[in-house]
């Protein structure tokens, strides 16, 4: 048992962190060995294979002279949260002795997106200092840990260097997870990320400080959506209290992740949730509703990409619609779809059968082409898989 994490949960709803359900059970596969022993009580029943992972994944940190870590693009709270927390961990555990006797490893830090710019809800984080932008990163690491991924291309411009890595750590809590790593610290289960990076720093042996905390409490809230999603156990309110414990401030977290938004975006929010269309038919009959939010929209009020990712979190109110989807275009004309679901549907197939990934309560896919032409290609995934959700895979 490794130091102060609480151990998993024994039950957990499922692969739904990041979805919008207060009860996912229908789509949850129970984990066989729910509750078992084992680091960290994982309910994952591959645990004896995790632990073995964990081991390889320590010895390859521990002997690394320059440690590589990436998250995925637009990075979100657990995305980033995770990865600063991990760094501020291995430049704690640099400054103290290592185990080795050697020199501390050089920490990269970075996510491969152009122009390089830290999302600004999460510029609050402790650790600016400690990234670099992806052009720095090095093309052939020896060890690289990838942070909220489910698959290599979500890394953009840091896809190659994943690709060329000697050793690749994967940390993710995604069930679509492809495994992409020569080590896959992978976990369905897990509420965010964040739990996977906890494990990580408490098994590197470094003492939780107020900064790490940080990081892993953003990812927390973040993929939770405040303590509100399913995933949400006992087991992660006492994760969370640990990290309160170090003095973070939750009311600051919230004000700066949710509670600030430039005027123009609710003149935005205006037009975008004028245009929602509630479909009572569509999702096998549970409902859909969707909109969408184009670069001319953003163009007029001045706003930046980023700044539209919490347009989903409104439109999924609707009680009528089990799948909620907001097409949003980015600079570069794509759409990048976001899919919620209460329950009934499992956008997480869909999305993946779209080229895409996520949970099956939220997930998401890029698209080009009309948003009428996307639309027609996602409800028909929705309609075949609808009432197919709470199958066997459905926790995937
Ligand atoms: P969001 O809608 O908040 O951007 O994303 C919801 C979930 O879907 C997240 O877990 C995110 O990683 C995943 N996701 C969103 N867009 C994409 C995409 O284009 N490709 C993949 N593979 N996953 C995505
Ligand atoms: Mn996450």
């Amino acid at each position: 048992m490794t130091a102060e994490c609480p151990p998993f949960p024994g039950q957990s709803s499922g692969s739904d962190a990041g979805a919008a359900c207060p009860d996912a059970s229908h789509l949850a596969a129970s984990p066989p060995g729910a509750g078992a022993a084992g680091v960290q009580g994982s309910a994952d029943p591959s645990a004896p294979d995790l632990e073995a992972e964990w081991s390889r994944a320590i010895k390859a940190l521990n002997g690394a002279a320059e440690i590589c870590l990436a998250c995925h693009v637009r990075p979100d709270g657990d995305a980033l949260g995770s990865m600063l927390a991990v760094a501020h961990a291995l430049r704690a555990r640099g400054l103290a002795e290592r185990p080795s006797g050697s020199a501390p490893a050089r920490i990269v830090a970075s996510f491969g997106d152009r122009p390089f710019e830290i999302p600004r809800i999460l510029r609050f984080l402790p650790g600016a200092d400690l990234l670099s932008p992806p052009d720095l990163f090095p093309e052939r690491p020896h060890v690289m840990v990838t942070f909220d991924a489910a698959s290599v291309d979500r890394l953009g411009l840091l896809e190659a260097s994943a690709s060329a890595a000697e050793e690749l750590i994967v940390l993710d809590h995604h069930a679509s997870n492809t495994s992409f790593g020569t080590v896959n610290l992978v976990n369905p289960a897990a509420a965010a990320t964040a739990v996977l990076a906890c494990d990580l720093i408490d098994r590197l042996g470094v003492e939780m400080s107020r900064d790490i905390a940080l990081g892993l409490y953003a990812g927390l809230v973040t993929d939770t959506g405040s303590f509100r999603y399913s995933t949400t156990s006992p087991w992660v309110h006492r994760l969370a209290a640990r990290l309160l414990e170090t003095g973070i401030e939750p009311g600051v977290v919230a004000h700066e992740l949710w509670d600030r938004t430039p005027f123009g975006f609710l003149e935005l929010l205006s037009a975008v949730l004028g245009r929602a269309q509630l479909e009572p038919d569509s999702a096998g009959g549970h409902g859909l509703v969707w909109t969408t939010v184009t670069r001319d929209d953003r163009a007029t009020h001045g706003l930046p990409f980023e700044v539209v990712e919490s347009v989903i979190d409104v439109v999924r109110r609707a009680d009528e619609a089990d799948v909620a989807v907001v097409l949003k275009e980015d600079d570069g004309g794509n759409w990048q779809v976001s899919a919620r679901s209460k329950g009934r549907a499992d956008v997480g197939r869909a999305c993946v059968a779209l080229g895409g990934g996520g949970h099956a309560l939220a997930a998401g896919f890029t698209a080009r082409g009309p948003a009428a032409e996307v639309m027609t290609a996602l409800r028909r995934q929705l309609q075949g898989g609808a009432d197919g959700a709470g199958g066997a895979d459905g926790g995937r």
